[in-house]
């Protein structure tokens, strides 16, 4: 397994509509193992393949530090999550605050509809479908927008995204440290 460096904004990879996964290999059974192992690295509860550079429509997430008690309905906990597609979004909306393992440093009230269908592929190309609510929720909501080229700061206003400006361009010239492994733009044109 190994700890791959997660890409960070504005990396064009992050902006890019990924392509659908079309066959279940070796290789793409050892990248979800390493995107495992990336994201329990970094302390996320999800990690789409363009944060790791690659353009497909996957990603993994464990959304169980989010459990609590009267929670656990065996949703939680590590998911593979391939090829997803929102079936039906409920009309209630909710804020919670959102951070990105590509956008370190940066949190924000983001607002999403509360509930959800989703399906896709699993780690074994088995279709699914699940119904989600709250936190499972939005995690997939985030993760989903990574497939699609769109940042949770994209969901924001024009005025609060203005005041994030200058820590944006921070990051983007690798001015900004995590706690894992970044690729910054900065780094990889020079
Ligand atoms: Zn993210």
């Amino acid at each position: 397994m190994a700890i791959l460096p997660i890409v960070t904004y504005d990396d064009p990879v992050l902006t890019t509509k990924a392509e659908p996964v079309t066959e279940n290999s070796e290789e793409l059974q050892q990248l979800i193992r390493d995107m495992f192992e990336t994201m329990y690295n970094a302390e996320g509860v999800g990690l789409a393949a363009p944060q790791i550079g690659r353009s497909i429509r996957l990603f993994v997430m464990d959304a169980d530090p989010f459990t609590d008690d009267d929670e656990k309905q065996g949703n939680y906990g590590p998911k593979t999550i391939i090829n997803p597609e929102i079936t039906w979004q409920s009309n209630d909306i909710t804020e919670h605050e959102e951070g990105c393992l590509s956008l370190p440093e940066v949190r924000e009230n983001i607002k999403r509809p509360e509930k959800i269908t989703l399906t896709f592929l699993d780690e074994n190309f088995e279709e699914n479908k699940l119904t989600v609510d709250r936190m499972l929720a939005r995690v997939i909501q985030h993760e989903l927008d990574h497939l699609d080229g769109i940042l949770f700061i994209d969901h924001l206003g024009s005025f609060r995204k203005r005041l994030l400006k200058s820590k944006l361009r921070q990051i983007a010239e690798g001015k900004i440290q995590a706690s894992y492994p970044l690729r910054t733009p900065a780094s990889t044109s020079s």
